[in-house]
């Protein structure tokens, strides 16, 4: 149910060097030499669910040094230490599909009147509310103006407080598609930063994001939810146009993204080697078949409906698709779930408020039938696989970068618990604590 945009493992070792030197922390995070112990009444094992008691955690500039008892970890001198008492400790929150430039406001005049810059201050407020609320690491999967490859590198530089983040520049789509800019008449000519039709066309597409600095690519394989005129039902892009895609995204080292809702998109873009179907709302036994033949990821983005519901004020044109994507999503997704198709936590966070991004998980326990270990492992352990980035984040291990947190109660008694996240040190750095943002 992505926005309308003006601008969305491959197995290969590539894919993780370049990943992880687009988001390396600086040195501006983190002072040298520096050490920090962490002592957790609880960490909890996000791989096995088990809970250790009082465990230290030594943090060694960016990163984890070793994890071990409380009894046997003195500090050294110049070693800095944090208490968490009786809260329980584990890593970063990941999100696979977010929007920091973009914020839930759907009125058409607004949007065709947005300009970079304020989606770049969109970006810098989001990056934060983000980071504050546990989530350590997003995919950023759609952005104009390639505002969200300088928000990454602002961030990197340490301008700028938010999660690290892999980006995807303007999504691709076809001319008229969820990823063009359909609101206004023909006379302006206004055309989605992202649109491009047939192989040649996509080929230079997806080299010319690469260029500006694309972590990965973002492409509608089918209409969308929040865009004018078209179905999210029916398929955009062709089975070949999207094997195009994928052939040079994964050659250039880049995991490509594809936002479909219709069961015949889906089953195409996971045929040509997507890495992730995003939202996944009319999939049925056929593209589930293809995705756990391909080992493709499934993306929902089920919280979004319960808050539009609720909260949304919707343009007409836009309100009817979503009551009907609303009214057979979460059905089909709790199909693919049960299927054994592999998930990874994203939100489409701009589509409600950024910062409740932890409620996708409790929906995925209390409505779609998920164990809490299993909704856990897809905020950490499967979105780092998919952004290809396992060895860097997604548990907390010797050598990955210290992206830890701190709740008051064990998240698998109650994931609602990971919703009032305490304590987030992002590469080392602490920016917040005791529930106070810093
Ligand atoms: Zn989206």
């Amino acid at each position: 149910m992505a926005l309308k945009f003006k601008a969305a493992l491959c197995s290969c070792v590539t894919v993780f060097v370049f990943a992880a030197s687009a988001i390396a922390p600086t040195q501006q995070e983190h002072s040298a030499g520096k050490r920090t112990l962490i002592r957790a009444g609880h960490i909890l094992d996000v791989k096995t669910g088990k809970l250790s008691n009082a465990q230290t955690i030594i943090v060694a500039d960016d990163s984890i040094q070793s994890i071990g008892p409380t009894s046997s970890t003195s500090p050294q001198p110049g070693d800095e230490v944090i208490d968490l008492g009786s809260m329980t400790v584990l890593p970063g929150l990941i999100d696979v599909h977010t929007h920091l430039t973009m914020n839930p406001d759907f009125d058409p005049f607004r949007e065709v009147t947005s300009t970079n810059a304020k989606e770049a201050i969109n970006g810098v407020v989001n990056a934060r509310k983000t980071l504050m609320a546990g989530f350590t690491s997003v995919r950023n999967v759609g952005a104009g103006g390639f505002v969200d490859v300088d928000l990454r590198d602002a961030i990197n530089s340490g301008q700028v407080a938010g999660p690290h983040m892999l980006v995807s520049g303007p999504a691709m789509g076809i001319t008229g598609g969820h990823c063009d800019d359909n609101l206004l008449p023909f006379q302006y000519h206004d055309v989605g930063e992202g649109v491009a039709d047939g192989i040649a066309q996509v080929q230079h597409k997806v080299r010319e994001n690469i260029k500006y600095g694309a972590d990965l690519i973002k492409i509608c394989a089918t209409g969308g939810v929040l865009s004018k005129g078209d179905d999210p039902q029916a398929s955009q892009y062709t089975l070949e146009e999207m094997q195009a895609i994928v052939a040079d995204a994964h050659r250039l080292g880049r995991k490509v993204a594809a936002h479909s809702h219709g069961a015949q998109g889906i089953l195409w873009a996971s045929e040509a080697g997507v890495d992730s179907i995003e939202h996944g709302s009319y999939i049925d036994d056929a593209a589930i078949a293809m995705m756990k033949k391909h080992g493709t990821y499934l993306v929902p983005t089920v919280y979004l409906e319960d808050w539009q519901i609720q909260y949304g004020h919707l343009p007409a044109f836009y309100h009817q698709k979503m009551v009907d994507v609303s009214a057979v999503a979460k059905q089909n997704i709790k199909q693919a779930i049960q299927s054994g198709v592999k998930i990874a936590l994203g939100t489409d966070a701009a589509v409600y408020p950024h910062g409740l991004n932890a409620h996708e998980l409790d929906v995925y326990v209390n409505q779609l039938g998920m164990t809490p270990l299993a909704a856990l492992q897809t905020t950490t352990i499967n979105a780092a696989d998919l952004m290809g980035l396992s060895l860097k984040i997604g548990t907390l291990e010797p050598g990955k970068w210290a992206d830890i947190i701190a709740v008051d109660k064990n998240p698998l008694d109650d994931v609602r618990v990971l919703q009032d996240v305490k304590f987030v040190m992002k590469a080392g750095v602490v920016y917040k604590q005791a529930g106070l943002e810093k």
